[in-house]
């Protein structure tokens, strides 16, 4: 059995062609920027988060890059942030000039760690920016406290996070900016390139709006240095087509990720992800995440510990790499998000930060692996990746 990370060829077997006719109505409109497709889109992207106002925008970056310049965080200020996120998130901080201070990760979730963003805090600091990271949100009830106290702006990163929720309040309403990705693989993807930046506040809005074109209030009056990023309305145009699927799609990962919890919670060596269903949390389940512990091997009878150790000199290579190299070898594609912590991203190599400045980040980044999740992933194949994993530690 072949058993892809994503896949997209359900999906488009199922709405094709709506998608086929709302890029032909767009095309043969003549409306190819700005338009109908793309205020019908920023409205309902709106309501689906509730809030007042949605910025459509080039990227889940750009989409960053808007908010941190609307809110006037520039350089001189610092962003606390995580290290354990795509590159963009902390980029989009370094872009506007000022500087992400990453705070080490909660064990627990692997989100930001809300009991150390205080000591990260001093008089440079204007904002917070968590990520809710594989679509587990992080929580915004403690982290807006925090916030509220310290006189911080909040700017959420909810690219992975589309349909995730907060005590019944979704990401990316209750920050002062939610910035969202239409990324193909995102929970919510465009064919393409698109964002999108959520706010309660008007002139947040309209400086995020301007921003996105060319700082231009008017037409050829520009009164800052702003971008071109904007949504295209071919994008816009799928995007409302699949818009109207999101909550079911949502339901569908949620539905996959229990099974996988099921499947996989009584490995000892394999820690499934974190999910309580007591909290008042939706977890979006962009990614269904698994750590492979680096001492995986050394818990096991030693009769097997033996040969999975040479198995591992061998390959030269963690436990998570050889579990991911089997899967491979059995048709089960997974990916590792993230194997490089940004903070000792070359990039920042300026910044002096040490390996073993956050332990956990470097550790987690050493033994993450994602297993395959999409809405239309079949039972059947997440039962056989599950057998593929349980060899796995058989064997070794
Ligand atoms: C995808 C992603 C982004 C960037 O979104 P783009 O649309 O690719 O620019 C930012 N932050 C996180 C956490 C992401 O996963």
């Amino acid at each position: 059995m072949k058993v892809p990370p994503f896949s997209l060829n359900e999906q488009l077997s199922e709405i094709g062609a709506e998608l086929d006719a709302a890029v032909l109505r767009v095309l043969h409109s003549g409306y190819y920027i700005g338009g109908e497709e793309v205020l019908s889109f920023e409205k309902s992207f709106a309501k689906s988060v509730g809030v007042s106002y949605s910025v459509s925008c080039n990227s889940g970056t750009d989409a960053l890059i808007l908010a941190l310049r609307a809110l006037e965080i520039g350089p001189g200020d610092e962003v606390i942030t995580t290290s354990f996120s795509f590159f963009a998130t902390a980029e989009a901080i370094s872009n506007v000039g000022a500087t992400p201070v990453f705070v080490e990760v909660d064990p627990k979730n692997y989100l930001i760690d809300l009991n150390k963003i205080e000591e990260a805090i001093n008089s440079s600091t204007k904002a917070i920016l968590p990520v809710h990271l594989f679509g587990c949100p992080v929580n915004m009830h403690k982290l807006m406290e925090i916030a509220k106290k310290n006189g911080l702006k909040v700017i959420e990163d909810c690219a992975q996070a589309s349909g995730a929720e907060w005590e019944g309040k979704p990401v990316g309403s209750w920050g002062d900016v939610g910035c969202f990705s239409f990324f193909p693989t995102k929970n919510l993807g465009a064919a393409g390139d698109a964002g999108a930046a959520t706010t309660q506040n008007i002139d947040l809005a309209k400086r995020m709006r301007e921003l996105s074109v060319h700082g231009m209030p008017k037409r050829y009056f520009h009164d800052q240095i702003g971008y071109n990023s904007r949504l295209d309305a071919l994008q816009a145009a799928i995007l409302n087509v699949k818009l109207s699927k999101l909550s079911e799609w949502v339901e569908r990962r949620q539905k996959i990720a229990f099974r996988y919890h099921n499947l996989l919670k009584n490995l000892p060596g394999l820690e499934v992800p974190f999910f309580n269903s007591n909290l008042n949390m939706k977890h979006a389940w962009n990614q269904f995440v698994v750590r492979v512990k680096e001492d995986a091997i050394n818990t096991l009878p030693k009769d097997k510990k033996s040969a999975a150790l040479s198995m591992q000199a061998i390959n030269n290579s963690s436990s998570r790499d050889l579990l991911k190299a089997i899967l491979q070898s059995q048709g089960v594609n997974t990916i590792i998000y993230y194997p490089i912590p940004i903070h000792l991203q070359p990039a920042y190599k300026h910044f002096g930060y040490k390996v073993g400045s956050l332990p956990l980040t470097e550790r987690l980044c050493r033994e993450v692996l994602s297993l395959p999740i999409y809405p239309e992933l079949t039972e059947d194949a997440q039962v056989y990746v599950s057998e593929q994993v349980y060899k796995f530690f058989d064997q070794i």
